[in-house]
C-alpha cells in the first residue's frame, strides 16, 4: 500500500480539473484494498475507487479518500480452442491488448488505445469499432468491502448492456473489481463492421492491422488528455425506438442510425450535437472538440461548472431540435461520491 504524498487530484483525472481529494492511497492487492476501506468505514470516511480516471467528472473537492486500484498481472492459459487470461484490474487496459497481440493471441485488436484500466472495463461495458469488452468477458472478480469475501461473477451475471453492467447498479457501492477473466478463441474472426475498417479486406485483416489502423485513426481523430484534457464521448449514444427513428429519417436521412437486435435504433450522439451547430461551442473554460462534437474538453483551465454549464447547454438544444434527451457517460463524482448525472445537467 502507498500512501501518495499528493492530495491533488489533477494527474488522476483526465479532464484535468483541479481538484483534491483528502488522502490518496494506492492499493496493490486484495488484502490492502480490504484494510484501506474497512479503517476508511470505521472512521465514516467515504472512499472512491478509482483506475486512471478517465471516465469521471469530479464536481467539487472530494472529501474522502481515493483508492487508486494498481493491483497487477496477467496469466495466461492456452487451452485447446481458446486462451484464458486472468487480469489484475489495476493493468492498464491498452497494455493488455498490446500483450494479447505480441503473444498472438488474438480478439481484443478493436479496442486499441482505450484509456484506462482493465478493472473498469466491465463498468461500463468499453466497447469501440464494433465490438464490446462483453464478447471477451469469461468472469468478473469482485471484492465485497463489507464482509472482505470475494466474489466471481459470470458474463450473465454481470448484465451487460450498452456502457452498462450491475456494476453500475445493485454492485456499484461497496464492491471493488479486483480481477477480470478473459477468454479469448482461437478461432479468430476479424470485426471489419466499423468506419475505416471496412475498407480492410478480410483476407489482408490481421490482429495487428486492425489494432494500428484504429491507432492511427484514434490518434487523429480523439483529443490526447495529456494534452487537452477531456474524458471520452460525454453523452452516451441514445437508444429510440422503431417508429420515433422512423419519423427522425424521414426529415433528416443521413443521420447515422444503427439497428439494436431488440429492434430500437441507436443514434449518433456526436452527429445529433452536429447538427445543432456545437462544434468547437465554448463556455467558460470547456468546449466541444472540433473534430469530434461528442467529446467535451478542458479547453483552458475549465472548471467543472464549465462542463456541466456546457453540458445542460448541449442537451438543451438536442432536446429542443430533435426531441431526444441526452445522458451522460461520465460518471459524476461529487464531495462525499458518485451523484446522478442527469439531475447535474438537467
Ligand atoms: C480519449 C478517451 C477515449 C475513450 N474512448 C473510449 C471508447 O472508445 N470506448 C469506451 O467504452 N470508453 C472510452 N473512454 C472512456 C474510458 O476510457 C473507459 O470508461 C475506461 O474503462 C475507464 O477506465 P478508468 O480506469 O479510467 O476508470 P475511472 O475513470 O478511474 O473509473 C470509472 C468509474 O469506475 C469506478 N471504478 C474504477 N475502477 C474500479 C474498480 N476496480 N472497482 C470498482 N469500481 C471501479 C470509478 O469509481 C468510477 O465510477 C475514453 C476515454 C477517453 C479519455
Amino acid at each position: 500500500m502507498i500512501m501518495t504524498n499528493t492530495k491533488n487530484l489533477k494527474p488522476l483525472n483526465s479532464f484535468s480539473i483541479n481538484i483534491s481529494a483528502r488522502h490518496i492511497v494506492e492499493v496493490h492487492n486484495e488484502a490492502e484494498l480490504y484494510k484501506v476501506w474497512k479503517n476508511a468505514e470505521n472512521q465514516s470516511t467515504p472512499t472512491l475507487m478509482l483506475g486512471r480516471g478517465t471516465n469521471v467528472l469530479f464536481l467539487e473537492n472530494y472529501t474522502g479518500i481515493v483508492l487508486l486500484n494498481r493491483i497487477a498481472g496477467i496469466e495466461i492459459e492456452e487451452q485447446h480452442q481458446a486462451w484464458n487470461l486472468h487480469v489484475g484490474a489495476g493493468e492498464i487496459w491498452d497494455n493488455l491488448v498490446r500483450t494479447c497481440l505480441s503473444k498472438k493471441i488474438p480478439g481484443l485488436e478493436n479496442l486499441a488505445l482505450i484509456p484506462g484500466c482493465v478493472g473498469a472495463a466491465p463498468i461500463h461495458n468499453i466497447g469501440a469499432y464494433g465490438v464490446e469488452f462483453c464478447q471477451f468477458c469469461n468472469y468478473v472478480d469482485v471484492l465485497h468491502l463489507k464482509t472482505g469475501t470475494l466474489l466471481r461473477l459470470n458474463t450473465n451475471e454481470c448484465q451487460f448492456g450498452y456502457r452498462d453492467s450491475i456494476f453500475k447498479h445493485t454492485l456499484r457501492d461497496n464492491h471493488a473489481i479486483v480481477r477480470v477473466g478473459f477468454q479469448l478463441l482461437k478461432s479468430w474472426n476479424p470485426t471489419l463492421t466499423y468506419g475505416v475498417l471496412k475498407k480492410i479486406h478480410p483476407q489482408h485483416a490481421t490482429p495487428q492491422l486492425i489494432y494500428d489502423t484504429i491507432c492511427m485513426i484514434r490518434r487523429t481523430t480523439l483529443p490526447d488528455p495529456v494534452l487537452t484534457g477531456n474524458a471520452g464521448s460525454f453523452f452516451k449514444n441514445p437508444i429510440i425506438n422503431a417508429g420515433k427513428a422512423k419519423q427522425l429519417l424521414k426529415e433528416y436521412p443521413d443521420a447515422p442510425n444503427y439497428l439494436q437486435p431488440e429492434g430500437k435504433i441507436k443514434l449518433a450522439a456526436g452527429w445529433l450535437i452536429d447538427q445543432c451547430g456545437l462544434k468547437g461551442y465554448r463556455i467558460g473554460g470547456a468546449a466541444t472538440y472540433d473534430k469530434q462534437a461528442l467529446i467535451l474538453i478542458n479547453f483552458n483551465n475549465a472548471t467543472s461548472k464549465d462542463i456541466t454549464t456546457l453540458a445542460r447547454y448541449i442537451r438543451k438544444k438536442v432536446e429542443k431540435k430533435f426531441a431526444i434527451l441526452l445522458e451522460p457517460e461520465v460518471r459524476f463524482i461529487g464531495p462525499l461520491g458518485e451523484v446522478d448525472g442527469i439531475a447535474e445537467i438537467i
